[in-house]
């Protein structure tokens, strides 16, 4: 069955070739866009939807969430909220959480997180384990995200838990939790960070998943300058994610570079750090994504468009740009073509706000203007 969606005020594509459209119209068919052109040459549809005028864009591409997890974590919120700092140390609390809840339930809360965010506008998300750190509670944490979740990252190096020591833990991430998981999951990554994993631990967890024939993704200079992003870039990483504290060495090999610069700017926000230097990145020619990061410690939202309002009005990063990273961006972030543009022959996943421009995302912030979503062709708000 076809669909065709008619009256789209302004459709951002993300295509290079067609642009930006006014007075456009898109068509959908076996999931896939068929079809896209100006309104007056738009082809019958066994389906037609008619949209009034609003603006059309693809759906967000959230390439950057922790969402597998029970419990939450109000309480320290409060406290970094009354002044006291955010340390790497809280993930444990919510590792006793994951690690006491069934699957059902941890299945139940990812599935509630996610139709959050598709209810958002985010038609393709990645989410990692982490929470578990243990080879049985991480294996787990794996299926459970890949029977609901479009990409899938083992964290098994988030933090060493409570207990163990540092050498032996990443010899068991390395070894027997790779083995556990690596059957579901695409990618790998390191909270490469003070507190957390050094540069030389980093390391091995990286290259221990290559090996493996994982993809590979960074947690870096989150809380300070460090080695993060140098590792990320020297070992040919998807993306290296935060990207809060950079020297001009960091910003210079991520514009040399094919490694995408994730921002997380709710997680800036959420523990009062200074943003994320977008807008230095973009300058110097890095790619710049913009994810949600959410997660019940650092970052607990799923709103895309508060990340992008967040991006324009305090990263002086323009509407253009941030729309672009936080749906094209996150599509190079996870290293797929198919989704963060609407360009024939891509997912038909699209996000039409009310509203007339997508300018509105940050001119308004703080409103909710996600209107419908269609993902994988299929009307899902
Ligand atoms: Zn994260």
């Amino acid at each position: 069955m076809a669909t065709v969606i008619t009256g789209i005020g302004e459709l951002t594509t993300n295509d290079p070739e067609t642009g930006k459209l006014n007075d456009a119209a898109l068509v959908i068919e076996d999931g896939k866009i068929v079809w896209a052109g100006p309104n007056a040459q738009a082809p019958a549809a066994d389906e037609r939807v008619d949209v009034e005028g609003r603006a059309v864009l693809p759906g967000w591409v959230d390439s950057h969430t922790h969402l597998v997890f029970a419990g939450d974590r109000t309480a320290e919120f409060e406290a970094r909220m009354a002044g006291k700092p955010y340390q790497a140390g809280g993930i444990a609390v919510t590792v006793g959480a994951t690690r006491a809840a069934s699957d059902a339930e941890l299945t139940a809360n990812l599935r509630r997180h996610v139709d959050e965010a598709v209810r958002q506008g985010t038609t393709c998300l990645e989410t990692k384990t982490g929470y578990g750190l243990s080879v049985v509670d991480e294996a787990r944490s794996a299926r459970i995200a890949a029977s609901i979740v479009d990409e899938v990252t083992f964290l098994g190096a988030h933090l060493v838990p409570p207990g163990a020591g540092a050498e032996s833990y990443v010899d068991l991430v390395c070894g027997e939790m790779l083995d556990a998981v690596v059957d579901d999951v695409r990618w790998a990554d390191v909270f490469c960070e003070t507190g957390a994993f050094d540069e030389d631990q980093s390391e091995r967890v990286l290259l221990a998943a290559r090996d493996r024939g994982l993809g590979l993704r960074v947690h870096g200079n989150q809380l300070g300058e460090g080695p993060g992003v140098r590792i990320a870039v020297e070992l040919g990483a998807a993306s290296v994610d935060h990207c809060t504290y950079l020297s001009d060495d960091d910003v210079e090999a991520l514009a040399a570079s094919e490694t995408v610069a994730t921002v997380l700017p709710a997680c800036d926000l959420s523990t009062r750090q200074p943003l994320a230097p977008a807008r230095r990145l973009l300058d110097a020619g890095a790619t710049v994504a913009l994810a949600s990061n959410a997660n019940p410690g650092s970052s607990y939202t799923t709103s895309m468009a508060f990340c992008v309002a967040t991006a324009v009005l305090q990263m002086r990063m323009t509407v253009e740009e941030a729309v672009w990273s936080a749906t094209a961006g996150g599509a190079r972030a996870l290293r797929r073509n198919d989704v963060g543009a609407l360009r024939v022959g891509a997912r038909a996943d699209v996000h039409v706000l009310d509203a007339p421009s997508v300018t509105h995302l940050a001119y308004r912030p703080g409103v909710p203007l996600t209107w419908a979503v269609w993902r994988c062709g299929e009307r899902v708000f």
